[in-house]
């Protein structure tokens, strides 16, 4: 069989993963990766892929099959998604939770218009978290779903963290707190604050002239961020920061503390530890480009979630080898 060609739009974090992702799946093919930026100022991870123009992606709709955006949620997906779903199949991790609704819908009008199948918000969190809340609350009714991030490195809290007048750089980590994960565990259905199930710990570069105290101070408090949390603050050197805190790790637990009947609980658990957030990611945004194309192909169109999709399309073995292997 022929392979899937795939195309990635937008070269950050999640595009490198993509072409990383793509080479570990033989039955796809990368054909192309598309940028705002000139192509030529970017250096892709393999020297034989292809770098174009985004303007290009415009003649190209008969060379690519499943195009993933890898563009940020907060800018760039709000406005390609739409507009690429219109002209392609597409896979994105949009992960603005309170939007996605009205994401959904601004994707499936020109994708249902063109008969192109887009799978929006894939990912771990949304994704395989989501799927899995959905699991539990579906096999024991009767509980409460518990989710726990960490230990990672939250992008949008260290954005915060540099925005701080006296900040030259930083990291913030979120971190589950182990008694609140011990008791969830134990099948006893705790009722948890924000402030019982993770900390927030920050390491912090100083400008020469900044106050440390202040910007403790600017950091605990921050509205939404850490005024919730019990937050730490540690300074250390910009050497420090490079050497220690340059990669991306992440992860956390979907928890399913349910009871079958008064004397039975039941807990279930999945569980992620990454060293790599952005790899991970796309490497589900690749298996779901797979499921794309299949559904595309059986005239399913439109914009779908994680909860659409069938777990055998993800897979690269037939319905019948799944069957004899997997099940
Ligand atoms: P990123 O590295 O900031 O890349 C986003 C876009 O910025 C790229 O597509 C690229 O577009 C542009 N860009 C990248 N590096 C650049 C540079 N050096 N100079 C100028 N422009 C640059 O973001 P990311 O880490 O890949 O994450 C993308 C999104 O994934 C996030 O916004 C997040 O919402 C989502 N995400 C979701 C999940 C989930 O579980 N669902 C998990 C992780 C991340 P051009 O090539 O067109 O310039």
């Amino acid at each position: 069989s022929q392979s899937i060609r795939i195309a990635i739009a937008g070269y950050g974090n999640l595009g490198r993963g993509v072409e990383a992702a793509i080479a570990k799946n033989s039955d796809m093919l990368l054909t192309g990766i598309y940028t705002r930026r000139p192509p030529s100022q970017l250096k892709p991870r393999q020297e034989a892929s292809p770098v174009y123009s985004m303007e290009a992606l415009n003649g190209d709709v008969d060379k690519i099959d499943v195009l993933i955006l890898c563009g940020g949620s907060k800018e760039d997906l709000p406005k390609q998604g739409p507009e690429l779903a219109a002209l392609f199949n597409t896979v994105d991790s949009f992960d603005t939770h309170a939007r996605i609704p009205e994401y959904f819908a601004a994707v499936d009008g020109p994708a249902r218009a063109n008969r192109k199948t887009a799978l929006i918000s894939a990912g771990w969190d949304p994704g395989m978290f989501s799927i899995n809340r959905v699991y539990g609350e579906a096999l024991l009714p009767d509980g409460a779903t518990y989710t726990f991030w960490g230990k990672g490195l939250s992008q949008g809290h260290s954005d915060a963290i540099r925005r701080i007048p006296g900040v030259a750089g930083g990291v913030q980590y979120t971190v589950p707190a182990q008694e609140a994960l011990d008791r969830v565990r134990d099948g006893s259905r705790p009722i948890l604050t924000t402030r019982q199930k993770h900390t927030r710990d920050c390491f912090v570069v100083l400008e020469a002239d900044a106050n440390p105290e202040a910007v403790k101070r600017a950091i605990v408090t921050m509205p939404h961020y850490f005024d919730e949390y019990d937050t730490t603050v540690a300074f250390i050197t910009e050497e420090e920061l490079r050497r220690e805190h340059n990669a991306m790790p992440h992860g956390g637990v979907v928890i399913r503390s349910g009871n079958t009947t008064a004397e039975n609980a039941q807990v279930v658990e999945y569980s992620l530890k990454l060293s790599s957030n952005p790899e991970f990611t796309s490497s589900i945004l690749v298996a779901y480009a797979r499921a794309v194309h299949r559904m595309q192909q059986a005239g399913q169109y439109g914009a779908k979630t994680v909860f659409d999709v069938a777990p055998g399309l993800l897979s690269a073995k037939s319905p019948e080898q799944l069957r004899a292997e997997d099940l």
